[in-house]
């Protein structure tokens, strides 16, 4: 069916969602080039403590990964907008696998029994179609072969924008945002949160905690990207 690709690629010309060039006939998403040329932190290889610390002192995290580096106006950033703001889940499916490629490499599903997406909000999740998080964790699912889940925990409070508050206001803003659903999912497992970008990290500390007071047994966090 090569021929029938080739033809849908003449009239429904693809384009990289990285850097917009036409993609060939085997590409998908993201071009090989800008695949390459991802700005790889190679965190789970050697752990930065930049971005370790940001719960240092708060809450218990086994490992805390990041996927890529993320620069202002450039290919990653450019790539999560399109996940959040466009109508892109299959972008962030897409880097989860990518990454799932990578841990698997280093046998890091060993560490983990289960992944789970920062919930969204019923309200937020209605707006956006889907929740980017799950989008991520459903490709690291993928690659890794160890199960997601949606519909362990939820999201009971719909926190403001968190960009004009203090930290400590920040932090008193996300305290019991999450309800667990469904105790049988996490309880004596091993937990890695799944989101986008790493921030002040205010919110998947709120669900960490949660998450270990109901009985998990650790908790990691893995994100595409994480912002300074
Ligand atoms: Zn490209």
């Amino acid at each position: 069916m090569n021929w029938f690709k080739h033809l849908l690629d003449i009239i429904y010309p693809r384009s990289c969602e990285a850097c917009e060039e036409s993609l060939l006939g085997g590409e998908h998403l993201i071009c090989v080039k800008c695949i390459i040329d991802l700005p790889r932190t190679n965190s789970h290889i050697d752990a930065i403590e930049s971005i370790s610390k940001r719960f240092w002192g708060k809450i218990p995290i086994a490992n805390t990964i990041t996927y890529l580096k993320f620069s202002k106006k450039g290919k990653v950033q450019k790539l999560l907008h399109k996940l959040k703001y466009r109508n892109k889940p299959e972008v962030g499916v897409f880097l989860g696998k990518l990454y799932g490629i990578d841990l698997k490499s280093v046998a890091f599903e060993k560490k983990i029994d289960l992944l789970i997406g920062v919930p969204l909000h019923p309200t937020k999740l209605r707006q956006r179609g889907y929740n980017q998080a799950d989008c991520i964790a459903e490709g690291l699912s993928m690659a890794l072969e160890i199960p997601f889940e949606t519909s362990a925990v939820n999201r009971i409070i719909h926190t403001d924008s968190q960009t004009k508050k203090s930290r400590y206001e920040r932090f008193q803003n996300v305290e019991n945002i999450f309800e667990v659903k469904d105790m049988e999912k996490i309880k004596d497992k091993r937990i890695a949160i799944v989101d986008d970008v790493l921030t002040t990290g205010s919110t998947i500390e709120s669900l960490a905690a949660m998450l270990l007071n109901e009985g998990c047994k650790d908790i990691s966090v893995i994100t595409i990207a994480t912002a300074e």
